[in-house]
């Protein structure tokens, strides 16, 4: 009976601490700006499924690619049988699903394999990182914690595996020797245990597979809280960040609504010029920017975005300004805006309202890394759930441009041109033909 209040309570305290985590990212990710991604829904579902269920992007590379299907399709379906976990340890009831009978024989046996195939892609992943040092996962941005992240993440996949297969050996055991009765198949911790737990007494198996039991289902229970302060939150936002893509043509910018008013009541004396759109966020009133200062004025998408981001690298090992040896990493920009928001709901949290605390985005991105993009879109077109670094980039241009005229000697002349003479050349509209005049004497 302790052991159900105990497997209750800390269910319940883990519920309730994810849940909290989970709200207040919900909040930040609202810190930013309207932006409407609801249109064309049957394109939306059909990308997410895709994109993000079919893994489709993953595969461009192929060896990470199938590493990474069989950890996810593992960590999906084997939670199934946390399932059953859950159920057993709230009733005291063991292997309350068996009732299935054959179907939950072939259950088990494919979750055995499952978790021996997540074993190996996690080892094989920790090899990449650590000792080849492959070059996107040993770049500078992920010193420090980044690297730790995401070790500890391999390390903890493997060690669940590890406890899954030697619950079920030692339970496999006992119902061998009949001390329970024998349900399911066990192909692979059958197999790897036999040996060692051959001559181990009944008292000693109950233990080892009650340890196990314990150590599995803390360990999912510490995971899903882990999740919501690492970059593994990707497992449960990529779904949303692949169906919310922006679905017009990667490059098409999109306009700002104050500026074109501006140009119509110009125009036309008749229309009556737009006032700037006050907004009150976490308390605090803010007007309306041209581009992005900090990460309220980023849409909402761009800030799950952020927190969508795997730190794969795929995006900057794509990068032509990256691979030229510019200061430009689009993954970089992306933990960076994930950082500062991050750090925004932490001044939140804590002072129970947003307080200016003298930073923003552009503490942490550089103007040269802004500049150096070259807008082609390789890193969202790269990336495998469609997060595209290339909004926020050209939004925190259009900061530095309208609203610090802070921008790069070539532009400025660029800048001039337009607006004296409506091209980006230094000749007037009225000299427009002359190429033409010559090319014909
Ligand atoms: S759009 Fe910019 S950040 Fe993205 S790959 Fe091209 S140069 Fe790099
Ligand atoms: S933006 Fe996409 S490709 Fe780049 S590191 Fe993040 S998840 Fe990987």
């Amino acid at each position: 009976m302790m052991e159900r209040i105990l497997f209750a309570l800390l269910l319940v305290g883990a519920t309730v601490l994810f849940s909290r985590n989970i709200l207040r990212i919900t909040r930040n990710i609202k810190l930013g700006k309207d932006v409407d991604r609801t249109d064309r829904k049957g394109e939306r579902w059909s990308l997410m499924t895709r994109v993000a269920l079919g893994q489709s992007k993953m595969v461009v590379r192929p060896v990470a690619g199938i590493l990474h299907v069989i950890v996810y399709a593992g960590f999906v379906i084997i939670n199934i049988e946390v399932l059953e976990i859950l159920i057993d340890g709230l009733f005291g009831t063991h292997r309350v699903l068996s009732f299935m009978g054959g179907l939950y024989d072939f259950l088990i046996g494919s979750f055995e394999w499952l978790a021996l195939g997540v074993w190996v892609a996690c080892a094989i992943f920790l090899v990449r990182r650590n000792i080849i040092k492959l070059k996107r996962l040993a770049m500078k941005e992920l010193d420090g914690w980044p690297k730790t992240d995401a070790n500890l993440i391999l390390i903890t996949e493997i060690f669940l595996m590890t406890a899954f297969l030697v619950m079920n050996a030692a339970d496999y055991k006992l119902m061998e020797r009949g001390e329970v009765e024998m349900h399911g198949a066990f192909p692979i911790s059958a197999e790897l245990f036999r040996w060692l737990f051959y001559s181990w007494e009944n008292s000693t198996l109950h233990f080892v597979e009650r340890v196990c039991w314990w150590a599995h289902i803390i360990g999912i229970l510490a995971f899903l809280n882990y999740l919501v302060v690492s970059k593994h939150l990707h497992i449960l936002l990529a779904f949303p960040n692949v169906w919310y893509s922006k679905l017009a043509p990667k490059t098409e910018m999109t306009n700002m609504p104050r500026i074109t008013g501006e140009v119509r009541s110009m125009m036309d004396p008749s229309v009556q010029p737009p006032v700037p759109v006050a907004r009150t966020i976490a308390g605090m009133d803010m007007t309306e920017r041209f581009g992005a200062k900090d990460v309220f004025d980023l849409s909402w998408k761009s800030l799950m975005d952020a927190y969508s981001c795997t730190e794969c690298g795929r995006c900057t090992s794509e990068c032509p300004a990256n691979l030229t040896g510019k200061l430009l990493s689009p993954r970089k920009i992306m933990m960076d805006t994930r950082d500062r928001v991050a750090e925004v709901g932490k001044v939140i949290d804590a002072k129970g309202k947003w307080e200016d605390d003298g930073k923003s985005l552009h503490s942490r991105v550089s103007e040269e890394e802004l500049w150096a993009c070259t807008t082609c879109n390789a890193c969202t077109q790269a990336c495998p759930v469609n997060i595209d670094p290339v909004e926020i980039i050209l939004e925190m241009r259009r900061y530095l441009v309208m609203e610090e005229s802070r921008t790069r000697p070539a532009l400025t002349t660029m800048f001039n041109n337009v607006e004296n003479n409506g091209a980006a050349w230094a000749f007037g509209p009225d000299r427009r033909m002359e190429w033409a005049e010559e090319m014909n004497r």
